[in-house]
Order: C-alpha cells, then structure tokens, then sequence
C-alpha cells in the first residue's frame, strides 16, 4: 500500500470570532495535526511571540520571498501581508502529517485553485454584535480599525457558502467538539469519483 499524504485543513474565520485559541485547542487535543505558522509584516500584538503566533518580518523581506515563490499563499489584510511557507507544509504533507492552516477568505480561495487534498472550514460568531465586542473588549485595535475589520468580516461571511463546513462559536467546547468531528470524518473519508 502507498503511503497516504497529508490533508490540509484550512480554517477562516472573521477577525475576533475565537479562530486563534480554536485552532490552538484544536492542534492540541488532536494527533498528528501541525499548525502552520504564517509570515506576517504586521507589527506583533502584545503576547504573541515571533516564531510561535507568526513569523514578523519587515515588507522588503516579504516581497523578496514571494517573488521566490516561497508562499503557498498569500495575501494583503488590513494593508499588512501574510503568507504561508511552502516548503515546511509540502514536506509534511507528503510525509503524511495533516497541516492546519488558519488563513483569510482571499488565501483560501487561492489554495482551492491549487487543487490540492484540502477541507474548508468557517467559524461563524454567534452574531455581529458579538463580534464588536469580542474586539472592543480585546481592546488591541484602535475604533478606526475595529470599524474596518467588521466591514471585511461581513464581506468575508458572505463567502462561508465556498467552505465545506460551517462550525459557530457560541461556546468553545461545542465549537471544538465540532472541528474535531470535522477532522475525525475527513480522516475516514473515501476518494470517490462520482
Ligand atoms: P490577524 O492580524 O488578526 O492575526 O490576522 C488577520 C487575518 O489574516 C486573519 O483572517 C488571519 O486568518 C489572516 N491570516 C493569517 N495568516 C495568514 C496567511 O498566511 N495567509 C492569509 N491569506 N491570511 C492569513
């Protein structure tokens, strides 16, 4: 028998809905799932760590390696880039590891094109009101900016019909209940061709 290659799992999700400690829960509590670390040009947050919650590097260091072909994917949010390395996540595709991928609409949409062994999954909030709080309270955004994350979140909602699944995140243990069932059934699936 062939060894069987990885899947990726690529989760969006609007900006404040709980995607981060979702898909950390998530790769925590289930076997051989990597999480795929970004490179971003945005400025790190207070408590994320560089290497661990993203890769930071500057704008000409960004646009070198998309030239080189570097990303996966990669796409401009909020006048900042973030890409996805390519290199790691091939080798553990091909080595059979699963690899997590928690990137916006626009790279999703990119890696469908790629026509590779990919989930989809959106993590809906419970609703819009929910999620202007859940960014006022996180307090890292200024009022401009909070403004400009709801309008992307409402355009990139109306896109969550292109995901395989659709998981809300009303509470963290249902939420997480549902991904992992995601993750469990895409791992038993069977390749028809009808
Ligand atoms: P944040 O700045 O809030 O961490 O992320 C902003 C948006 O960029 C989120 O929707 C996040 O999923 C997305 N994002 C993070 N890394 C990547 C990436 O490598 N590629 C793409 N296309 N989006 C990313």
């Amino acid at each position: 028998m062939t060894k069987k290659k990885g899947k990726l799992f690529i989760i969006s999700a609007p900006s404040g809905s709980g995607k981060t400690t979702l898909c950390a829960n998530l790769v925590e509590s289930v076997d051989s799932l990597y999480r795929s670390i970004s490179m971003t040009t945005r400025a790190p947050r207070p408590g994320e760590q560089d290497g661990m919650d993203y890769i930071f590097i500057e704008k000409p260091e960004f646009i070198k390696r998309q030239k080189r072909n570097e990303f996966l994917e990669w796409a401009k949010v909020f006048n900042e880039y973030y890409g996805t390395p390519k290199k790691h996540i091939m080798h553990m595709l091909k080595r059979g590891s699963d690899v997590l991928l928690s990137i916006d609409v626009q790279g999703a949409m990119k890696i469908k094109r790629l026509k590779l062994d990919a989930v989809y999954i959106f993590i809906l909030p419970p609703s819009i009101e929910m999620l202007k709080e859940r960014l006022i309270n996180r307090s890292t955004d200024s009022k401009k900016a909070i403004q400009q994350r709801l309008a992307v979140s409402k355009k990139e909602i109306s896109c969550s019909d292109k995901y395989d699944y659709i998981v809300v995140n009303n509470r963290l243990e249902s939420a997480l209940d549902s991904l992992r069932a995601v993750v469990v059934a895409e791992r038993c699936r069977v390749k028809r061709n009808h």
